[in-house]
């Protein structure tokens, strides 16, 4: 057998798995925003939204170590972690926004809040952005135009376009577009899903009253608003809590994940008891790993973290710095378009001519490969590949960010 891990994974993993980067990377060990690799060499981790309280919090760990020693159930028998936990991660919501469904994964969030949209509606019809990626599940694959290009549709789902602040979008006119065309087709719609951030269609913060359209668009037509904070709760867009709270409009469902649990497998769908009873009269849900006491202490130690360390200012603070130096390169490296984002979730948009906005895709992939090797860590989003996404845990400070601009800035000097 081989020694070398990249051939044994090659060996013993699908074919559906991919690897980061050209020479792909091994961290052994992490530390706040830092990844070490066997050499001991530290990563800036400008990608893990994960980690969002920073790798290996020892709050975190402590907690999960905790709770692991002493039992580790399921939520058919009554345990404090599992209400203390429902009930202080729901006083982070808008009132009517008061129940709690807790899952494993994102995935398991999004599928479950359209069973539950489905149920509550009586419709079928699923509308989502073009570039769009919800999970795993079957259901959620039909809703993940990112998967892969040339996928066919389902008939039950429309495609609409992601506001898009670089590039011409009629996102609020294209819901309607897609309203429209489903019920031509005898569907009716049953929700609008979003990530809040927009993160695979390439990192937009849609302009203030254009989600509240679009949700009463749904309305109108019996839909529901589910808002897919997987990536973008938890403070990680500075201003809000959710990233939803960047529009007026309160959405029936949130769904949470990654960085709820700080790389413990815990998510959920947020929504109003009327909703969530609706479907749990009709059927019941039981999630065998979802919601047990560790993962419920795991994610009250990280709630508890982000508000003791003030992790979403900082995330504002910092993001606001670390988007004001990327403007700075912008105004003198032609290759980036526009720089762009909320809070610590930023997209850098590389294009080949400023006027054409043609995306410089084979150049951010340099882009992305040359900052592994100068010990930053990002990646690339959005339908053409071609944004650079930097999202790290929240922890990430100032000296970071000059840090990551400075690296940037060589990247960048070595394309011209
Ligand atoms: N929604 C969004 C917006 C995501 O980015 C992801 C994961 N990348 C998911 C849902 C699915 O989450 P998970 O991988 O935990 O199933």
């Amino acid at each position: 057998m081989s020694t070398d891990l990249g051939s044994r994974r090659s060996q013993a993993l699908s074919a559906s798995y991919r690897l980061f980067y050209d020479e792909p990377f091994e961290p052994i060990r992490g530390e706040g925003v830092w990844l070490f690799d066997k050499n001991g060499v530290p990563h800036l981790d400008a990608y893990n939204n994960v980690a969002s309280v920073g790798h290996c919090h020892p709050a975190v760990v402590r907690a999960i170590a905790e709770q692991s020693a002493r039992l580790n159930t399921h939520t058919r028998y009554l345990h404090p972690a599992i209400i203390d936990y429902a009930e202080d991660l729901l006083s982070e919501f808008p009132e009517s926004l008061n129940n709690l469904t807790m899952t494993c994964t994102g995935s398991e969030a999004n599928d479950l809040a359209i069973r539950i949209a489905q149920c509550y509606t009586g419709g079928t019809g699923l509308l989502v952005t073009g570039w769009a990626y919800h999970g795993v599940t079957a259901l959620l694959a039909d809703i993940s135009p990112s998967l892969a290009t040339g996928l066919r549709l389902a008939d039950h789902v429309g495609l609409i376009e992601a506001p898009n602040s670089y590039r011409s979008s009629n996102f609020v006119d294209s819901v309607k577009a897609a309203i429209v065309k489903m019920q031509r087709q005898g569907v009716k719609p049953a929700a609008l899903i979003v990530d809040s951030i927009f993160s695979s269609d390439g990192v937009f913060v849609p302009s203030k009253g254009d989600l509240a359209a679009a949700a009463r668009l749904v309305h109108e037509a019996g839909g529901i608003y589910i808002a897919d904070e997987v990536q973008a709760g938890f403070g990680r867009t500075g201003v809000h809590r959710w990233g939803f709270q960047h529009d007026t409009v309160i959405p029936d469902l949130v769904t949470l994940g990654k960085g709820m649990g700080n790389g413990y497998p815990v998510a959920g769908v947020v929504g109003p008891r009327t909703l969530h009873e609706e479907f749990g009269h009709q059927q019941r849900y039981f999630n065998t790993y979802g919601g047990n006491p560790v993962s419920c202490r795991a994610a009250h130690a990280v709630l508890d973290v982000l508000r003791l360390e003030n992790l979403q200012s900082s995330a504002l603070q910092v993001g606001i710095y670390l988007k004001r130096r990327l403007q700075a390169l912008a105004e003198r490296f032609e290759i980036i378009g526009d720089v762009r984002g909320a809070g610590l979730f930023l997209g850098v948009e590389l294009v080949q001519d400023r006027r054409t906005k043609r995306p410089a895709t084979q150049a951010a992939a340099l882009v992305v490969n040359q900052m592994r090797h100068r010990q930053v860590l990002i990646s690339a989003t959005g339908p053409a590949a071609n944004v650079l996404k930097i999202r790290p845990p929240l922890v990430f400070d100032f000296a970071n960010a000059d840090l990551l601009v400075e690296r940037l800035e060589l990247t960048l000097q070595t394309l011209s």
